[in-house]
């Protein structure tokens, strides 16, 4: 069968192996067929040599955790053949550590983690896979054609989950939210905050393509100016560029009592002059929680499938701006101006 794969730490190793091997049943009694795996930039991280590791003793890694598939077979009975299912990206560390223990996964403590297509794990981008029932999540049938949008919305439920429970620290009341960056992780925080009632903003440098309709069409305000040229203080920020200028900005940005969640994975190795002192000022004297969010555990899973049933179908259509067949999988990995997400099509 076919599966894309990569090198780790070898850049530019991407290939299309037209005869990898089956999976084996010790990866899990559920059988899937893949419909579809989407990309996004850890998958460029591990392409350029950045980021990554295969399974041990392997060399290469199979890559793809935005899953979709369809059951071919299901032992334990969870699922049925032609469901709809994704595959959860990270599996416990096998100590395991408090967290893993009680699959709070996304919290790993001892980073032994292991994650499908980034970590130790083959990746879904293959025409067949397998999970453990526990790590498979069935999606409503009407979203066929934009369920790989599952695995980004399960980080974002995260983190309103966190938002959220960070804000019940105190009586709060948010109305005001700021996204940064209006990419699909933006855009879909951007998504889960109009689902809660709340008033957003979405910031993003782009003044062309899609990205004003996108956020019009969620009925919240785009922004292509600075930060700091905005006429509000949020109540809630949640950062989705990693732009180091774009963060500090947020931070200080933030209103009373306001909760910052970065959710951007920076390069490094950029230097900034900023005053940290008038920084720490404004959070301490104003209650300010800035924290970070990565992953997620079968929770949010659930939840994100929840709010993507609840979704206008054609909006989340309109995220995924080019579906590339396996073939041609070189393509979808080569990014263009006006990407949202792109997905790699196993049905073509
Ligand atoms: C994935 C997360 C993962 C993280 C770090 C992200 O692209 O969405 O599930 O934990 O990379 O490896």
């Amino acid at each position: 069968m076919r599966a894309v794969t990569v090198t780790p730490g070898s850049p530019n190793s991407l290939r299309c192996d037209p005869d990898w091997p089956e999976p084996v049943t010790a990866e899990g009694g559920v059988l899937v067929e893949a419909l579809a795996v989407g990309i996004c930039g850890t998958d460029h991280e591990i392409i350029a040599g950045h980021y990554g590791e295969a399974p041990p003793g392997v060399r290469d890694l199979v890559l793809g955790h935005e899953s979709l598939g369809r059951v071919l077979e299901d032992p334990s009975g969870t699922l049925q053949p032609g469901d709809l299912v994704a595959g959860i990206v990270r599996s416990p560390d096998p100590v395991p550590c408090p967290n893993c223990a009680v699959g709070e996964w996304d919290m790993c403590r001892n980073g032994r983690y292991t994650e499908h297509g980034i970590k130790a794990l083959p990746g879904f981008a293959r025409d067949r896979w397998r999970v453990q029932p526990q790590f498979a999540v069935g999606l409503d049938p009407a979203l066929a054609r934009v369920g790989m949008l599952l695995e980004p919305t399960s980080v974002v439920a995260k983190a309103w989950e966190h938002i959220e429970r960070i804000g019940n620290r105190a009586e709060w009341q948010p109305q005001t939210v700021l996204v940064t960056g209006a990419g699909p992780i933006g855009l879909l925080a951007a998504l889960l905050a109009v689902q809660r009632g709340l008033t957003v903003h979405v910031l993003d440098r782009a003044t062309t393509g899609p990205k004003p309709d996108l956020v019009s069409a969620l009925g919240a305000t785009y922004h292509a100016t600075p930060v700091n040229e905005l006429d509000f203080e949020p109540d809630v920020a949640v950062e989705c560029t990693g732009a180091p200028t774009v963060v500090l900005d947020v931070m200080c940005k933030a209103g009373i009592n306001g909760i910052v969640c970065l959710t951007g994975v920076s390069s490094g190795g950029r230097k900034i002059d900023f005053d940290a002192g008038s920084l720490n000022r404004a959070l301490v004297l104003e209650n300010n929680v800035v924290f970070g969010s990565v992953n997620a555990n079968r929770r949010h899973w659930d939840m994100a499938a929840a709010a993507l049933a609840r979704a206008d179908r054609s909006w989340l259509e309109s995220l995924i701006t080019r579906r590339v067949p396996v073939g041609a999988y070189a393509e979808a990995y080569r990014p263009q101006p006006d990407d949202i997400k792109v997905v790699l099509d196993f049905t073509a």
